[in-house]
């Protein structure tokens, strides 16, 4: 039997580990952190609970499949139900749109509140699934980097389809030319926070991420977004993955460039396939003591980062959703803050999730709510910058006490605030950025890092950093290509 070690347990790396073990591997994954989940992880404060990441479930396909390799009954390990509406969108001027997953629904409701014609939404959404279907699909489900991926038939059929102007253009500006209503361009502008990038330089291909949410589904998993961590740490054990917790890898062994395992509580573990499962840039810095090549993935573009709140909120909102937005009035101007200026900007677009709507009673007491609040903010080192994470917590209470006409201040009845240097602490994510690299430019796709080293034979990448790029769907799909190199060489 091959053995192959895991570096890190976040949801790319528990999703290599299952994919390996099925396929007859022995695996072993280390993990700095005493718990699975990376940047999936809980939160209690008294009475509530939080998901303290990622909050926003689409694609769930990605997590059947491997139940499905596994030979494993999801449904006793996992379980998620379809939302009627993903995002509820609150602007300044009064505006209160439901984000509908139906695209006709969708489609309605902007007409109605905006008097876009509902065919111009209808259009784009159906634009969108061919291009993903056609283009994403192909460029995300294979390594962009291998010579076979690209004598392989489809992804020439997919080049075909992806048009240049997709490249060349920004998202802002190709959703300008879709729709007339600042509010809608707006709407579909934010699909590029998806991965932490600024739709008014990411390339209009970002277009095809509504689709997603739009025609194939929002969806939330029962117990929260935690639920997806213990699932997939459930599932390896079954199949007899060996996890080590509170055991952070110190060096990667190499010999004749081929790797050779890892040091990890200062005793040597062998093996001939070793994966990262974190930042990129981390793994070059401090665990191949590369300072050349981690230097050289700096020159890419961090992606976006996020000051959280979690506030346990004395009471409950019915005008609230599970996911909300408050967009920001100077939306231009708040994206320019974070990767121009490095700034928080003054009038944040504020995100609000709260998984009570869905199960109440369970992470918040009966008749209150736990809210998840968060911020675009850019990656950084944040420590000593109190006063303006105080500046922006005061920005984000006036914005909601405006928009949801309360005062929501002495309702706050337990905090704790997240910056990106406590995301970095916490999951080794480099800045705080949430998504490893931005996608700020048409090449950001070619430039991410490749899911195999070049230089050391036997050394894999999976997770946010590396391609296809950042978010739960992205990474589970790296995992599966790079089970796919392995198996296959
Ligand atoms: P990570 O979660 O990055 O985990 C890496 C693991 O490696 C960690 O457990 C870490 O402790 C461990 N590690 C680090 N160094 C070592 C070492 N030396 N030795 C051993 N272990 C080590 N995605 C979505 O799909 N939807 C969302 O709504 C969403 N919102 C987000 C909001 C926030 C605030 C954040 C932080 C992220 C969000 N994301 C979202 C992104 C998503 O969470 C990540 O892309 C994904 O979880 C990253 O998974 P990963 O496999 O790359 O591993």
């Amino acid at each position: 039997q091959q053995n192959a070690i895991v570096i890190g347990a976040g949801v790319a790396g528990m999703a290599c580990a299952i994919r390996l073990a099925v396929a007859g591997y022995a695996v072993t994954v280390f993990e700095k952190n005493a718990a699975p989940g990376g940047k999936l992880s809980q939160l209690q404060l008294g009475n509530y609970s939080f998901d303290t990441g990622p909050s926003l479930f689409t694609e769930p396909g990605n997590i059947a499949a491997l139940f499905a390799l596994a030979g494993e009954p999801m449904q006793d390990y996992f379980s998620y139900e379809p939302l009627a509406i993903a995002c509820r969108y609150f602007y300044e001027d009064g505006t209160v749109l439901d984000g509908f997953t139906n695209a006709q629904l969708l489609a309605e409701e902007i007409a109605q509140k905006t008097g876009e014609p509902a065919t111009a939404v209808t259009q784009y959404l159906h634009t969108a699934a061919g291009l993903y279907n056609s283009t994403g699909k192909i460029f995300l489900q294979h390594s962009l980097h291998s010579r076979k991926t690209w004598l392989h038939a489809p992804i020439r059929e997919a080049l075909r389809h992806a048009r240049p102007a997709y490249l060349l253009k920004s998202l802002h500006r190709l959703n300008s030319q879709c729709f007339n209503d600042a509010r809608v361009v707006q709407l579909f502008n934010r699909f590029a926070t998806y991965n932490g990038s600024n739709p008014y330089k990411a390339p209009a291909m970002l277009r095809m991420i509504p689709h997603l949410e739009h025609n194939e589904g929002v969806f939330y998993p029962k117990g929260g977004m935690i639920s997806i961590a213990n699932a997939l740490y459930r599932l390896a054990c079954v199949k007899g993955v060996v996890f080590h917790f509170n055991t952070p890898v110190q060096h990667i062994l190499q010999q004749q460039n081929r790797v050779q395992g890892v040091t990890a509580g200062n005793r040597h573990y062998y093996a001939p396939v070793v994966i990262s499962n974190i930042d990129a840039y981390f793994t070059y810095k401090y665990l191949l003591g590369n300072e050349v090549a981690a230097q050289r993935l700096l020159k890419q573009e961090r992606s976006s980062s996020a000051l959280i709140f979690y506030w346990g909120i004395g009471k409950s909102f019915p005008a609230l959703q599970l996911h909300n937005i408050f967009f920001s009035n100077s939306y231009r101007e708040e994206f320019e803050a974070i990767f121009k200026h490095r700034q928080l900007h003054s009038d944040p677009t504020v995100y609000v999730n709260i998984t009570a709507k869905c199960e109440p009673g369970l992470h918040a007491p009966a008749g209150k709510e736990n809210w998840f609040v968060m911020v675009n903010a850019p990656a950084g080192d944040y420590a000593g910058h109190e006063q303006v994470k105080q500046q922006c917590r005061a920005n984000v209470i006036q914005k909601l006490n405006r928009l949801l006409q309360t005062d929501i201040e002495p309702l706050i009845e337990e905090e704790q605030v997240m910056d990106p240097t406590g995301i970095e602490a916490q999951t080794a994510s480099y800045m705080g950025s949430l998504y490893g690299t931005s996608s700020n430019s048409p090449m950001a796709a070619f430039l991410r890092h490749p899911n195999f080293s070049r230089s050391i034979k036997g050394l894999y990448f999976a997770g946010g950093s590396v391609h296809p790029g950042g978010g739960i769907p992205l990474c589970l799909r790296s995992a599966a290509i790079v089970a796919g190199k392995i198996l296959d060489t």
